[in-house]
């Protein structure tokens, strides 16, 4: 089912609307979130619930975000036309279909290989196009770095080296990170070669970022 209605692109308006009340100022980013459809990345039983504020299951033991996070990282990686983005961890397809609105170079990698092919028909169906990989995402992509930017979404326990090797100087890593109950969203920009510097922002609660430079393996 692909229908984008009416009453769903009223739905979309009310929701920028909300994400504006809550502060997001970027008006790109708003424009981004009320182009993409979220109910199409849902399963049945919880689209009626799309345009709310909040995350939801999509299998896997693993959500899609809360538009307000997905505004928030999004509009911190101040992206440009030309940038390269890395999203790490691509669960529903969301995320980075609002990052398609901002750039046409994402690349996405997402760890659950059942996640990774539903997304992947699932995008495909709607016509977009990012580059989508299968793996461990916490190593980054070094056949395709640098990155202008790089956006984790999901929580990882310390900044993962091989993000901060991949990223071009000038170039900025989203990133939260914590324990298991809650992180801190910070904002490391690569300003030379070797001298990174970072920001500390808002708290969030994340699923975990696995893998090797990660918490380990799942289950
Ligand atoms: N951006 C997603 C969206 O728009 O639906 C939401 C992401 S969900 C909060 C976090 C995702 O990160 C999950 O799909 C999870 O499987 C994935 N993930 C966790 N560890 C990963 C890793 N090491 N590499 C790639 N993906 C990972």
């Amino acid at each position: 089912m692909h229908a984008d209605t009416y009453r769903h692109r009223g739905m979309r308006r009310a929701l920028v609307e909300e994400l504006r009340r809550k502060g997001i100022r970027d008006e790109r980013v708003l424009a981004a979130v009320g182009l993409v459809p979220r109910h199409l990345f849902f399963d049945a039983a919880f689209q009626p619930h799309a345009y709310q504020d909040k995350a939801f299951p999509i299998g896997e033991g693993q959500t899609i975000s809360q538009p307000y996070t997905v505004a928030y990282q999004t509009e911190l990686l101040q992206l440009r036309p030309t940038d390269r983005v890395l999203e790490i961890g691509t669960g529903s397809g969301y995320q980075c279909c609002v990052l398609l609105e901002l750039t046409p170079h994402v690349f996405s990698i997402e760890y659950n290989q059942v996640l990774f092919a539903r997304t992947a028909r699932r995008l495909a169906d709607m016509g977009r196009a990012p580059h989508l990989f299968c793996g461990d995402g916490s190593l980054g992509l070094p056949q395709h770095a640098p990155f202008d930017k790089i956006l984790v979404t999901a929580g990882a326990p310390v900044l993962p080296r091989p993000l901060l090797r991949q990223l071009r100087v000038g170039g900025a890593l989203i990133i939260p990170v914590g324990d298991e109950t809650s992180q801190r969203m910070l904002r490391v920009v690569r300003e030379s070669e070797e001298e990174f510097s970072r920001q500390e922002l808002e708290e969030f609660r994340f699923v975990p970022l696995l893998g090797q430079a990660g918490w380990g393996q799942a289950g």
